[in-house]
């Protein structure tokens, strides 16, 4: 009985090794599959100002599978990222943002920003300056800015490579936010060195804005220092009256989230521009 049950427990640990082998594998292949056919869309949420209208957009990808299923990022990004897969996915979504952008021109509020989330692995590739070189290029001068997020938990390390690229994209005027900031260890150094433009405060810390705890504190704080910083703040996942007011009041004027607008896909996003007019 003893030796049956080693073998067995032997037996079972080796199938779950298995498993967790070749699933990164699979989940390569599917994502690859799923490229292939062009199933990562582009989806666009408005970022505000304080009076409520769009001045800008941030990019949300969206797993449209064969049985038309909207996935979301959360559960395939992971495993995008450790894939490598997702450098070209998101560069796949910049034609159709292109495209769509260039359709809708008139429809476009001065100074628009559109935000891309960017992977750290993108941003060890020069490539990247050149997308966005071909991105802007059929734009009319300052019709439209890019800014590129990159999360505070995946901290870009300080390359010649980084720093050579971050030069191209600064003198391209591309714009830099540290996204989910609060999260994340970014420390003063870092925030000098990537010429940050904006701060998006995790809507972690936005929820808690009428409580009275520790996080809501440190709201103030945070706009304090970006202040002090000359960096733009962005208040993420807004849901409702009371915290838009709290941030417009501390003087954020750009505002993100279900309070205002949902993420959407293309077309509607071109209508809500349509309606914002
Ligand atoms: P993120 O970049 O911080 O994007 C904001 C997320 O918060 C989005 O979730 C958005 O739908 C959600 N959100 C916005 N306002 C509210 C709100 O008021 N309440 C709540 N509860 N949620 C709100 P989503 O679209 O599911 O994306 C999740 C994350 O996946 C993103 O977080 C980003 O880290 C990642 N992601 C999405 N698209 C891309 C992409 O194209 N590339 C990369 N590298 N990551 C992406
Ligand atoms: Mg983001
Ligand atoms: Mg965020
Ligand atoms: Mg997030």
């Amino acid at each position: 009985f003893v030796i049956s049950s080693v073998a067995l427990a032997s037996l079972l640990c080796a199938i779950f090794i298995y498993q967790i082998l070749s699933r990164p594998y699979k989940t390569k292949t599917v994502l690859r599959k799923a490229l292939k056919r062009n199933e990562f869309m582009p989806w666009l949420q408005g970022v505000v100002d304080k009076n409520g209208k769009i001045c800008g957009a941030e990019v949300l990808m969206r797993w449209q599978n064969r049985d038309n299923k909207i996935i979301s990022p959360d559960i395939f990004i992971p495993a995008a990222e450790e894939s490598g897969l997702i450098v070209p996915m998101t560069s796949s979504l910049l034609q159709p943002l292109q495209h769509f952008l260039l359709q809708n021109l008139e429809a476009l509020p001065a100074d628009f920003v559109l935000s891309i989330n960017i992977s750290k692995f993108h941003f060890q590739d020069m490539r990247l300056a050149e997308e966005c070189r071909n991105f802007l290029n059929p734009f009319p001068e300052k019709a439209i800015s890019l800014c590129l997020e990159i999360t505070e938990r995946e901290l870009i390390e300080q390359t010649p490579l980084t720093d050579e690229l971050l030069k191209q994209l600064h003198n391209m005027g591309v714009k830099i936010a540290i996204d989910d900031f609060g999260t994340g260890h970014a420390s003063f150094n870092y925030l000098k060195a990537f010429k940050v433009d904006f701060l998006k405060i995790d809507r972690s810390y936005i929820n808690t804005i009428g409580t009275p705890s520790v996080s809501a504190s440190l709201v103030d704080i945070i706009i304090n220092m970006a202040k002090k910083l000359e960096i733009d703040v962005v208040a993420e996942g807004v849901e409702n009256k009371e915290q838009a007011d709290y941030v417009i009041k501390h003087s954020v004027n750009k505002l993100q989230g279900f309070y205002y607008h949902k993420p959407v896909p293309l077309l509607k996003f071109g209508e809500l521009l349509n309606n914002d007019l």
